[in-house]
């Protein structure tokens, strides 16, 4: 197996290579998948994200200007967040999926790109939470955010629970806090049992979504990284595409849907000891 090189070209045709004899794939997407939608990625230029504006749970629950100013800032900004339209590498996975090709797609993203994009929501894996719902901090019912929106639009300026009164944000997870222990278990057993790990932009800095691709390798699986720019874990991947998401996911899904899944042998399972097939 070829290794690209930090400085090597993007080597497409080494992913598609090595993806057309694995039956199982789980795609671990970052900020980077959702750029070319025109939603920022976090350490990028120029990256904005709701979760700077409200720095600690304690402090939003503590403070009602915060809360105030959080609620002003989201009756502006959601709309255009509920607007943004799905792109390429997104409709990739769902092809690959629709072709019996992908089991899961674990997100860090909070932005539903994949559900919109047609992903059955069964296999979308957010570590940590998503925009598009809105959860009280007291008694943790949930709402749509859409639903909250025509709250805000009919004239409340904070928004508080139907239910117990208690303060409502979008359920997303905070800098700081626990990751939802379902979703983390979800994420863990689909890195363990699938025979190939693709990561698509993401920097691989935040743990423990960052563990999850070393997990995959140590249970048999092969890793390959899309990635703009080099990350920590490149040593640790098997094929490195360093470039864009979009048309990187457009190529795979082409040279893979219609084509035959490998029956038989799993080559990521055949060898009890894990041993990485993949590897010369
Ligand atoms: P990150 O911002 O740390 O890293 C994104 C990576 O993607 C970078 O390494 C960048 O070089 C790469 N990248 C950007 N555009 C790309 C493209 N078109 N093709 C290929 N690579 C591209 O993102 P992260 O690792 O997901 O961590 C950021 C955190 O912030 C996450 O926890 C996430 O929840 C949150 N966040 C989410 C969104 C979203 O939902 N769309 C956006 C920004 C931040
Ligand atoms: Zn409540």
């Amino acid at each position: 197996m070829r290794n690209n090189g930090p400085a090597g070209p993007a080597h497409v045709a080494d992913l598609i290579a090595l993806a057309r004899s694995r039956r199982r794939l789980v795609a671990f997407t970052g900020a980077g998948i959702s750029t070319e939608s025109g939603i920022p990625d976090y350490r990028g230029p120029g990256g904005v994200w709701e979760r700077n504006a409200i720095p600690t749970l304690e402090g939003f629950r503590g403070d009602p200007a915060v809360r105030r100013a959080y609620w002003d800032g989201r009756r502006e900004r959601y709309p255009a967040m509920l607007a943004v339209a799905p792109n390429a590498g997104h409709r990739a996975l769902v092809e690959l999926e629709r072709a019996g090709r992908l089991q899961a797609i674990i997100t860090q993203n909070i932005d539903g790109l994949h559900q919109k994009a047609g992903s059955d929501p069964d296999r979308v894996i957010e570590l940590h939470g998503s925009t598009h719902t809105v959860r009280c901090l007291d008694c943790g019912r949930r709402w749509a955010a859409p639903v909250v929106q025509a709250r805000l639009a009919a004239g409340e300026s904070v928004p508080t629970c139907l239910h117990c009164g208690g303060p409502l944000r979008a359920a997303t997870v905070l800098f700081g806090e626990a990751l939802p222990d379902a979703a983390l278990r979800l994420a863990a057993a689909a890195a363990r049992s699938c025979d190939l790990f693709l990561v698509v932009g993401s920097s691989l800095v935040v743990n423990p979504a960052a563990r999850l691709p070393g997990l995959a390798k140590r249970a048999g699986a092969v890793v390959a990284i899309v990635n703009r720019t080099p990350t920590p874990l490149d040593a640790l991947a098997d094929v490195r595409v360093l470039g864009e998401a979009g048309p990187t996911l457009a190529a795979l899904a082409a040279a893979l849907v219609g084509t035959t899944p490998p029956d038989g042998a799993d080559p990521g399972r055949a060898d009890p000891d894990g041993v990485d097939h993949a590897r010369e």
